[in-house]
C-alpha cells in the first residue's frame, strides 16, 4: 500500500511520517529530497517544481509499500490512501514563524490552510482521502489516528469536519502579520 501524507507546510508531515515509518516498519519517501532534481527555477525564495518530472522520479524508485510525505505528494498520481494533516492557522503561524517563514510566504501558507487547499486538491485526485486535526496532538497521537484510518476506522476523519476559514478570515486580513 502507498500512503500519502500531505498538508500545508508546518502541519507536521515529516514528523508524523518518521514516527509512522518506524511504527509500521515501512519505507518513507520524502518528496523534499527529490525537489532539486525536479526544480525548474526559483520564484522569490521558493523553488518551482515540475510535478510531472517529480512524479516520474518517485514512480521509478517505488517498490512495494511506502509512505510518501510532502506538500506535493497528493499531486503525483500515485497513492492508495491520502492523509491530509491539518493545523489551526493560529497554531500553524507559531510553528512557521519558528521555522523562519515571514511576510508573503507566511501569509500564503496560512491562507492555504484556511482555504483547505491541500484537502481540495486531494479530493479532486483521490478516492480515499482523510484529514486529521493535529493542532493539539502529539506526533504519537497523530500516528495512532493514522493507524485507525488504516484499520478502516475512518468516520472521525472523513473530510469536511475541519473549517478554519470563519475564524481566520473574520479576524481580518492582518491575522498573519
Ligand atoms: P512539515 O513536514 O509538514 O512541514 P514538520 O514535521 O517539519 O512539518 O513540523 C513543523 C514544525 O512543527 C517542526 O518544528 C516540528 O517540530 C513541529 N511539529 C510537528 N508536529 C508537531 C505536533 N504534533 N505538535 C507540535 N509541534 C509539531
Ligand atoms: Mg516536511
Amino acid at each position: 500500500m502507498i500512503i500519502i501524507i500531505t498538508g500545508t507546510p508546518g502541519t507536521g508531515k515529516t514528523t508524523t511520517a518518521n514516527f509512522l515509518s518506524s511504527k509500521i516498519n515501512c519505507r518513507c519517501i520524502r518528496i523534499s529530497e527529490f525537489a532539486d532534481e525536479a526544480c525548474t527555477g526559483v520564484e522569490g525564495n521558493s523553488k518551482i517544481i515540475d510535478v510531472k518530472k517529480l512524479s516520474k522520479k518517485i514512480k521509478k524508485i517505488i517498490q512495494g509499500d511506502a509512505i510518501i510525505e510532502g506538500h506535493l505528494s497528493h499531486l503525483l498520481g500515485i497513492g492508495d490512501i491520502v492523509i491530509v494533516l491539518r493545523t489551526n492557522p493560529k497554531i500553524l503561524k507559531q510553528r512557521l514563524l519558528k521555522q523562519g517563514f515571514k511576510g508573503e510566504k507566511l501569509r500564503e501558507n496560512l491562507e492555504a490552510e484556511a482555504l483547505d487547499v491541500c484537502l481540495i486538491e486531494s479530493l479532486e485526485r483521490h478516492s480515499h482521502v482523510y484529514e486529521i486535526d493535529t493542532s493539539e496532538k502529539t506526533p504519537e497521537t497523530i500516528v495512532k489516528d493514522v493507524l485507525r484510518i488504516l484499520k478502516g476506522e475512518t468516520d472521525e476523519y472523513k473530510p469536511g469536519k475541519i473549517d478554519w476559514s470563519e475564524e481566520y478570515f473574520s479576524a481580518g486580513a492582518d491575522r498573519s502579520r
